[in-house]
């Protein structure tokens, strides 16, 4: 078994940004040229999340809708008092998202559908950097 980790930052602006990576995440699996593997993108922190959209202007207008509905951005939440930071609602909405996907290579290609795009999304409520990490299982 080989393990093969990358590893690139994104600038976010926060507020529920939304940020398709998939073309850095296909330009760090294919310089290998590998033919089967399991491919894992993953990004630290408890207020943002790794997932999958349709990268459209409707759906990305839809599901921070969506998520306003979970946790709206206004609601009190425990953690702010806990902590002041007013990020309840990011906290929150990243539980909701999960840090991670995994993406199976098979035959050299990733497999995600025509329109099925990485994103990262940032729930904090101000910009941040985040480290993107790809673990490569071969
Ligand atoms: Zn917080």
């Amino acid at each position: 078994m080989t393990v093969i980790n990358e590893k690139f930052v994104v600038n976010t602006k926060g507020f529920t940004d939304i940020i398709d990576i998939t073309k850095m995440v296909q330009n760090y699996v294919y310089r290998h040229s590998l033919q089967n593997a399991s491919v894992i993108v993953y990004v630290a922190g408890s207020t943002c999340g790794i997932t999958h959209i349709e990268y459209e202007p409707g759906l990305l207008v839809d599901l921070p809708e969506a998520l306003e509905k979970f946790a709206p951005m206004q609601a009190e939440y425990h953690h702010d008092e806990t902590w002041h930071d007013g990020n309840g609602y990011a906290h929150v909405r990243a539980s909701i998202i999960g840090n991670s996907t995994i993406i199976p290579l098979i035959d050299g290609a990733l497999q995600l559908g025509t329109w099925q795009q990485i994103v990262l999304i940032d729930f904090d409520n101000k910009p941040r950097n985040r480290t993107v990490c790809i673990q490569i299982i071969e």
